[in-house]
Protein backbone atom coordinates (compact mmCIF):
# COMPACT_ATOMS: atom_id res chain seq x y z
CA UNK A 1 0.00 0.00 0.00
CA UNK A 2 1.45 3.24 -1.18
CA UNK A 3 5.28 4.15 -1.73
CA UNK A 4 8.30 3.08 0.74
CA UNK A 5 9.45 5.92 2.59
CA UNK A 6 12.70 5.85 4.00
CA UNK A 7 14.25 8.92 5.97
CA UNK A 8 17.56 10.12 5.27
CA UNK A 9 19.55 9.12 7.76
CA UNK A 10 22.20 11.98 7.35
CA UNK A 11 19.79 14.28 8.49
CA UNK A 12 20.96 17.04 11.69
CA UNK A 13 18.02 17.21 13.59
CA UNK A 14 17.69 20.10 16.33
CA UNK A 15 15.76 18.20 18.87
CA UNK A 16 15.41 20.08 22.19
CA UNK A 17 18.87 21.89 22.03
CA UNK A 18 20.60 19.48 20.66
CA UNK A 19 21.96 18.26 17.19
CA UNK A 20 21.51 15.17 16.26
CA UNK A 21 21.91 12.59 13.55
CA UNK A 22 18.15 11.04 12.43
CA UNK A 23 18.48 7.83 14.18
CA UNK A 24 18.47 9.80 17.77
CA UNK A 25 16.07 12.19 16.58
CA UNK A 26 12.98 10.44 19.05
CA UNK A 27 10.26 11.57 20.85
CA UNK A 28 8.71 9.49 23.50
CA UNK A 29 5.48 7.37 23.13
CA UNK A 30 3.57 9.36 26.06
CA UNK A 31 4.21 12.80 23.92
CA UNK A 32 1.04 14.04 24.03
CA UNK A 33 1.83 15.63 20.41
CA UNK A 34 1.67 12.33 19.26
CA UNK A 35 -1.15 10.71 21.62
CA UNK A 36 -3.28 13.63 21.09
CA UNK A 37 -2.01 15.58 18.51
CA UNK A 38 -1.74 18.55 20.57
CA UNK A 39 0.73 20.58 19.04
CA UNK A 40 2.02 23.09 16.79
CA UNK A 41 3.90 23.25 13.76
CA UNK A 42 5.50 25.32 10.71
CA UNK A 43 6.57 24.72 6.85
CA UNK A 44 9.08 27.08 6.14
CA UNK A 45 10.98 27.57 3.13
CA UNK A 46 14.89 27.60 2.65
CA UNK A 47 16.27 29.22 -0.75
CA UNK A 48 19.49 30.10 -1.36
CA UNK A 49 20.52 29.31 2.50
CA UNK A 50 17.91 31.96 3.66
CA UNK A 51 14.91 31.17 6.05
CA UNK A 52 12.46 32.56 3.40
CA UNK A 53 9.72 35.02 5.16
CA UNK A 54 11.04 33.74 8.36
CA UNK A 55 8.97 36.63 10.29
CA UNK A 56 6.22 35.27 9.06
CA UNK A 57 6.06 31.90 9.70
CA UNK A 58 7.78 32.89 13.48
CA UNK A 59 4.22 35.37 13.93
CA UNK A 60 2.32 32.42 13.26
CA UNK A 61 4.14 29.66 15.38
CA UNK A 62 4.04 32.05 18.42
CA UNK A 63 0.38 32.63 17.59
CA UNK A 64 -0.59 29.39 17.32
CA UNK A 65 1.26 27.98 20.28
CA UNK A 66 -0.86 30.97 22.39
CA UNK A 67 -4.06 29.65 20.91
CA UNK A 68 -3.22 26.29 22.27
CA UNK A 69 -2.04 27.64 25.74
CA UNK A 70 1.17 26.15 25.17
CA UNK A 71 4.34 27.70 26.90
CA UNK A 72 7.48 27.09 24.67
CA UNK A 73 10.66 26.58 26.47
CA UNK A 74 12.71 28.79 23.92
CA UNK A 75 11.75 32.47 22.70
CA UNK A 76 11.00 33.07 19.45
CA UNK A 77 14.96 34.56 18.53
CA UNK A 78 16.17 30.95 20.02
CA UNK A 79 14.55 28.92 17.62
CA UNK A 80 15.52 31.25 14.62
CA UNK A 81 18.74 30.73 15.77
CA UNK A 82 18.09 27.19 15.82
CA UNK A 83 16.60 27.02 12.68
CA UNK A 84 19.68 28.73 10.89
CA UNK A 85 22.37 26.17 13.04
CA UNK A 86 19.90 23.14 11.19
CA UNK A 87 20.22 24.53 8.03
CA UNK A 88 24.34 25.10 8.04
CA UNK A 89 24.45 21.86 10.30
CA UNK A 90 22.88 19.77 6.84
CA UNK A 91 24.81 22.46 4.61
CA UNK A 92 21.14 23.13 2.63
CA UNK A 93 20.87 25.74 -0.09
CA UNK A 94 17.26 25.37 -1.35
CA UNK A 95 14.87 23.10 1.13
CA UNK A 96 12.19 23.38 3.88
CA UNK A 97 12.11 23.28 7.05
CA UNK A 98 9.83 21.54 9.73
CA UNK A 99 9.67 23.31 13.08
CA UNK A 100 7.13 21.25 15.66
CA UNK A 101 6.28 21.68 18.97
CA UNK A 102 4.86 18.86 20.29
CA UNK A 103 2.80 19.07 23.94
CA UNK A 104 5.25 17.06 25.94
CA UNK A 105 5.03 13.44 27.78
CA UNK A 106 2.08 13.81 30.24
CA UNK A 107 -0.61 11.16 31.57
CA UNK A 108 -2.65 9.17 29.69
CA UNK A 109 -5.51 11.72 30.12
CA UNK A 110 -5.72 14.52 27.79
CA UNK A 111 -5.02 17.16 30.72
CA UNK A 112 -2.69 19.42 28.79
CA UNK A 113 -0.95 21.09 31.54
CA UNK A 114 0.05 18.04 33.56
CA UNK A 115 3.10 17.37 31.11
CA UNK A 116 6.45 18.14 30.95
CA UNK A 117 7.82 21.07 28.90
CA UNK A 118 6.97 20.55 24.83
CA UNK A 119 9.16 18.73 22.73
CA UNK A 120 10.64 21.53 20.05
CA UNK A 121 12.39 19.92 16.62
CA UNK A 122 13.66 21.18 13.90
CA UNK A 123 14.29 19.49 10.48
CA UNK A 124 15.45 20.73 7.33
CA UNK A 125 15.59 18.13 4.09
CA UNK A 126 14.83 18.41 0.70
CA UNK A 127 11.35 18.94 -0.68
CA UNK A 128 9.50 18.10 -4.07
CA UNK A 129 5.67 18.38 -3.97
CA UNK A 130 5.00 18.51 -7.36
CA UNK A 131 6.15 16.99 -10.91
CA UNK A 132 7.67 19.73 -12.64
CA UNK A 133 4.63 18.88 -15.45
CA UNK A 134 2.37 20.27 -13.21
CA UNK A 135 3.74 23.83 -12.90
CA UNK A 136 3.81 24.41 -16.80
CA UNK A 137 0.55 22.59 -17.37
CA UNK A 138 -1.72 22.64 -14.12
CA UNK A 139 -2.84 19.85 -11.86
CA UNK A 140 -6.36 18.98 -11.80
CA UNK A 141 -7.84 18.66 -8.59
CA UNK A 142 -11.67 17.60 -7.19
CA UNK A 143 -13.97 19.51 -4.27
CA UNK A 144 -13.73 16.49 -1.30
CA UNK A 145 -17.21 15.78 0.38
CA UNK A 146 -15.50 16.57 3.80
CA UNK A 147 -15.47 19.63 5.11
CA UNK A 148 -13.03 21.87 6.53
CA UNK A 149 -13.07 21.63 10.48
CA UNK A 150 -15.67 24.91 11.84
CA UNK A 151 -13.28 27.11 12.90
CA UNK A 152 -15.67 27.22 16.66
CA UNK A 153 -14.42 23.79 17.29
CA UNK A 154 -10.94 23.96 15.62
CA UNK A 155 -10.25 27.00 13.93
CA UNK A 156 -8.30 26.34 10.34
CA UNK A 157 -6.01 29.76 11.66
CA UNK A 158 -4.18 27.52 14.30
CA UNK A 159 -1.57 25.88 12.24
CA UNK A 160 -1.76 22.47 14.48
CA UNK A 161 -0.45 18.62 14.73
CA UNK A 162 -4.46 17.65 14.31
CA UNK A 163 -4.33 16.99 10.51
CA UNK A 164 -6.75 14.66 10.08
CA UNK A 165 -9.46 16.61 8.79
CA UNK A 166 -7.09 17.55 5.89
CA UNK A 167 -6.17 14.02 5.61
CA UNK A 168 -9.50 12.76 5.06
CA UNK A 169 -10.08 15.01 2.17
CA UNK A 170 -6.33 14.27 0.76
CA UNK A 171 -7.65 10.61 0.40
CA UNK A 172 -10.69 11.60 -1.40
CA UNK A 173 -8.10 13.54 -4.04
CA UNK A 174 -5.59 10.55 -4.04
CA UNK A 175 -8.68 8.25 -4.88
CA UNK A 176 -10.27 10.87 -7.38
CA UNK A 177 -6.77 10.04 -9.22
CA UNK A 178 -5.68 13.88 -8.09
CA UNK A 179 -3.20 15.45 -5.40
CA UNK A 180 -4.86 18.01 -3.81
CA UNK A 181 -9.05 18.55 -3.15
CA UNK A 182 -11.12 21.98 -2.45
CA UNK A 183 -12.41 22.04 0.95
CA UNK A 184 -15.64 23.65 1.40
CA UNK A 185 -16.75 25.26 4.86
CA UNK A 186 -19.25 24.52 7.15
CA UNK A 187 -21.97 26.51 5.31
CA UNK A 188 -21.07 24.94 1.67
CA UNK A 189 -18.59 27.98 0.90
CA UNK A 190 -15.21 27.03 -0.23
CA UNK A 191 -12.61 27.46 2.14
CA UNK A 192 -9.16 26.16 1.34
CA UNK A 193 -7.55 23.18 0.00
CA UNK A 194 -6.21 20.18 2.02
CA UNK A 195 -2.26 21.77 2.17
CA UNK A 196 -2.70 24.79 0.56
CA UNK A 197 -5.01 27.82 -0.06
CA UNK A 198 -7.22 28.76 -3.20
CA UNK A 199 -7.73 31.41 -5.82
CA UNK A 200 -9.20 31.98 -8.60
CA UNK A 201 -9.16 34.56 -11.79
CA UNK A 202 -13.00 35.82 -13.04
CA UNK A 203 -12.89 38.31 -15.84
CA UNK A 204 -9.87 39.83 -14.69
CA UNK A 205 -10.15 40.04 -11.08
CA UNK A 206 -8.23 37.99 -8.68
CA UNK A 207 -10.31 36.31 -5.92
CA UNK A 208 -9.70 34.08 -2.72
CA UNK A 209 -11.93 32.72 0.13
CA UNK A 210 -11.48 35.70 3.07
CA UNK A 211 -9.98 34.01 6.26
CA UNK A 212 -13.87 33.98 7.64
CA UNK A 213 -14.54 31.26 5.47
CA UNK A 214 -12.39 29.19 7.74
CA UNK A 215 -8.99 28.62 6.39
CA UNK A 216 -5.56 28.58 7.38
CA UNK A 217 -3.87 32.28 6.54
CA UNK A 218 -1.58 30.92 4.44
CA UNK A 219 2.01 32.88 4.09
CA UNK A 220 2.46 32.63 0.36
CA UNK A 221 -1.41 33.71 -0.07
CA UNK A 222 -0.38 36.86 1.57
CA UNK A 223 2.63 37.10 -0.39
CA UNK A 224 0.09 36.49 -3.36
CA UNK A 225 -1.70 39.55 -2.46
CA UNK A 226 1.01 41.55 -2.15
CA UNK A 227 2.05 40.43 -5.97
CA UNK A 228 -1.07 41.04 -7.20
CA UNK A 229 -1.49 45.34 -5.26
CA UNK A 230 1.76 46.16 -6.85
CA UNK A 231 0.61 44.82 -10.18
CA UNK A 232 -2.75 46.62 -9.42
CA UNK A 233 -4.66 44.06 -10.16
CA UNK A 234 -8.47 44.12 -8.90
CA UNK A 235 -8.56 41.56 -5.51
CA UNK A 236 -11.55 40.41 -3.81
CA UNK A 237 -10.85 38.55 -0.74
CA UNK A 238 -14.68 36.85 -0.36
CA UNK A 239 -17.09 34.12 0.05
CA UNK A 240 -16.84 31.63 -2.87
CA UNK A 241 -19.01 28.93 -3.86
CA UNK A 242 -17.89 25.90 -5.64
CA UNK A 243 -19.28 27.03 -8.69
CA UNK A 244 -17.45 30.48 -8.83
CA UNK A 245 -14.58 27.55 -9.10
CA UNK A 246 -16.68 25.88 -12.01
CA UNK A 247 -16.83 29.55 -14.51
CA UNK A 248 -13.18 30.33 -13.49
CA UNK A 249 -10.68 31.50 -16.14
CA UNK A 250 -7.77 30.60 -14.43
CA UNK A 251 -7.16 28.83 -10.86
CA UNK A 252 -3.93 28.10 -8.77
CA UNK A 253 -2.84 26.81 -5.58
CA UNK A 254 -0.39 28.16 -3.23
CA UNK A 255 1.17 27.12 -0.12
CA UNK A 256 4.99 26.89 1.28
CA UNK A 257 5.41 23.33 -0.47
CA UNK A 258 3.65 23.77 -3.41
CA UNK A 259 4.72 27.21 -3.85
CA UNK A 260 2.24 28.76 -6.86
CA UNK A 261 0.88 25.67 -8.84
CA UNK A 262 -1.83 26.21 -11.53
CA UNK A 263 -4.98 24.40 -12.09
CA UNK A 264 -6.26 23.00 -14.90
CA UNK A 265 -9.23 20.49 -14.09
CA UNK A 266 -11.70 20.89 -11.19
CA UNK A 267 -13.97 18.43 -10.73
CA UNK A 268 -13.81 17.12 -14.47
CA UNK A 269 -14.53 21.00 -15.66
CA UNK A 270 -11.78 22.38 -17.48
CA UNK A 271 -10.64 25.75 -15.85
CA UNK A 272 -10.89 28.69 -18.71
CA UNK A 273 -9.41 27.04 -21.54
CA UNK A 274 -7.77 24.18 -19.68
CA UNK A 275 -4.18 26.12 -19.64
CA UNK A 276 -2.55 27.98 -16.98
CA UNK A 277 -3.60 31.93 -17.82
CA UNK A 278 -1.61 35.08 -18.05
CA UNK A 279 -2.40 36.46 -14.34
CA UNK A 280 -1.58 33.03 -13.01
CA UNK A 281 1.82 32.82 -14.90
CA UNK A 282 2.81 36.23 -14.19
CA UNK A 283 1.84 35.81 -10.42
CA UNK A 284 4.23 32.26 -10.59
CA UNK A 285 7.07 34.78 -11.94
CA UNK A 286 6.56 37.03 -9.63
CA UNK A 287 6.95 34.62 -6.79
CA UNK A 288 10.08 32.84 -8.16
CA UNK A 289 12.01 36.28 -8.41
CA UNK A 290 10.83 37.24 -4.67
CA UNK A 291 12.57 33.70 -3.85
CA UNK A 292 16.20 34.72 -5.35
CA UNK A 293 15.64 38.33 -3.12
CA UNK A 294 17.23 38.49 0.36
CA UNK A 295 14.37 40.68 1.32
CA UNK A 296 11.07 39.58 2.86
CA UNK A 297 8.27 40.96 2.31
CA UNK A 298 5.94 40.17 5.03
N1 LIG B 1 -3.78 25.66 4.16
C1 LIG B 1 -3.36 24.58 4.85
C2 LIG B 1 -4.38 23.70 5.47
C3 LIG B 1 -1.99 24.33 4.99
O1 LIG B 1 -1.58 23.27 5.69
C4 LIG B 1 -1.07 25.21 4.39
C5 LIG B 1 0.42 24.99 4.57
N2 LIG B 1 0.88 23.84 3.96
C6 LIG B 1 -1.55 26.28 3.64
C7 LIG B 1 -2.92 26.49 3.57
C8 LIG B 1 -0.62 27.24 2.96
O2 LIG B 1 0.03 28.05 3.91
P1 LIG B 1 1.50 28.60 3.66
O3 LIG B 1 1.47 29.38 2.39
O4 LIG B 1 1.78 29.44 4.85
O5 LIG B 1 2.40 27.42 3.56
Amino acid sequence: MGDEYVPNPNLKIWLNGKMVPTAEAKVGVFSHGLLYGDGVFEGIRVYNKRIFECRAHMDRFIASAKAIRMQLPWTAEQIVAAMNDTVKANGTTDGYIRLVAARGAGSLGIHPFRTVAPDVFIICDKIAMYDAEMYEKGMKIITAATIRNHPAALSPQIKSLNYLNNILAKIEAIDAGCLEAVMLNHEGYVAECTGDNLFIVTRGRLQTPATHSGLLGGVTRRLVLRFAEKRQYPVDEKIITRTDLYYADEMFITGTGAEICPVNEIDKRPVGDGKPGPITKQLMADFKAHTRSSEDLL
